[in-house]
């Protein structure tokens, strides 16, 4: 897993929806490039995706900005691996 990947998923680790305001905020402007690459990692080795994704219902954003969640991280083995 790249390091980049790696700090997006690290914002992602407690489960909760964030914003890609975030990303691009913290200088990570193709974070949605890298979920998708991290989504066809996990289709093709679990079957399904791990980072979910829908329009920000947080803040009043003019364009459409999503926001995003780790599934992986809602799971208790993750948890235990993170913890
Ligand atoms: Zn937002």
């Amino acid at each position: 897993m790249s390091a980049y990947l790696s700090s997006l998923l690290a914002d992602l680790a407690a489960g909760e929806w964030i914003c890609g305001s975030t990303f691009y905020a913290t200088m990570r402007p193709t974070f949605a490039q890298r979920f998708s690459e991290c989504n066809a990692e996990a289709r093709a080795a679990e079957g399904e995706e791990r980072i979910e994704s829908r329009p920000c219902k947080r803040h009043e954003h003019r364009g459409s900005i999503f926001e995003y969640r780790d599934r992986w991280a809602l799971r208790p083995q993750q948890l235990r691996l993170v913890g």
